[in-house]
């Protein structure tokens, strides 16, 4: 039994996603990241507290549902979140769909994130987490039987790189990888394709050769560069790091494509 009164901080609910996981989803944004990736998308759920706005300069000017009192960002009890999801199950049954948690990275939050994913099984909906994979092992194998789906990130498989473009070693997310991979929880792997850092094809190729020496069969995303972040930075009055960045072309993505091919992957 789930503790309903368990409570969290959430800064957004994104409706009828339908790039967080199968079918028509709803997507919970968690706050706060261990990382601090130069490219990030969502800069506004960095920091595990509810921050004002005015510390986000003009602040984010998108749908932010738990934006309250001048803070981007909101505790939320697990009750109040079934609440909003349960609005939505029609869709779910209808498409194949649920419920994705993301963030920054919802382990961070574990224990708000396991009763709530308890509440999820609860009502028989299907449940997809979102992780950097940047977290102790232990909180991980909490929630192992509560996730249907594992959205898994890798970024750079040089470590170097990875401290340089985020902050973080890459050691602990391949090492959680391989064990989870080994307590066979469903994962979908991701690799967000960010000019010149991680889409160049010497770490393409790292990264397929690891996962082909692992499972030829996990499958693999490729997530296109998306400028939509850029705009955000810029909303917020904030510098975009490193610089306007192109996304790939079509013809650009086929070739990256091409090199988990060339490994026996499935990409999509
Ligand atoms: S892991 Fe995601 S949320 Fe965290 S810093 Fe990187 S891009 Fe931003």
């Amino acid at each position: 039994m789930f503790n309903p009164n368990s409570s969290g901080i959430v800064y957004d609910i994104k409706r009828f996603a339908i790039h967080d996981g199968p079918g028509i989803r709803t997507t919970v944004f968690f706050k706060g990241c261990p990382l601090n990736c130069w490219w990030c998308q969502n800069p506004e759920s960095r920091s595990p507290e509810p921050e004002p706005k005015g510390q986000l300069r003009t602040a984010y000017q998108g749908d932010l549902l738990y934006r309250d009192d001048g803070l981007i960002g909101k505790e939320v009890t697990v009750e109040q979140l079934l609440k909003e999801v349960e609005k939505d199950v029609l869709f779910f049954d209808e498409s194949g769909g649920g419920v994705t948690v993301s963030g920054g990275e919802p382990l961070l939050q574990i224990d708000f994130l396991h009763d709530l994913l308890q509440g999820f099984k609860a009502m028989e909906i299907h449940t997809t987490v979102d992780t950097t994979g940047y977290a102790g092992y232990d909180r991980i194998q909490r929630i192992l039987p509560l996730v249907d789906l594992w959205l898994y990130d890798l970024k750079l498989m040089d470590d170097s790189l990875h401290r340089k473009y985020t902050g973080v070693s890459n050691r602990v997310i391949i090492k959680n990888f391989l064990q989870m991979y080994e307590e066979k929880a469903p994962l979908l792997i991701r690799v967000p394709l960010i000019p010149d850092i991680t889409d160049t094809d010497e770490n393409l190729v790292a990264i397929a050769h690891f996962l082909s020496s692992v499972d030829k069969n996990l499958p693999v995303e490729l997530l296109q560069y998306n400028q939509f972040a850029e705009s955000k930075y810029e909303r917020l009055g904030l510098p975009v790091p490193g610089g306007h960045k192109q996304p790939q072309s079509t013809d650009e993505i086929e070739q990256k494509k091409d090199i988990f091919r060339q490994y026996q992957l499935k990409v999509r």
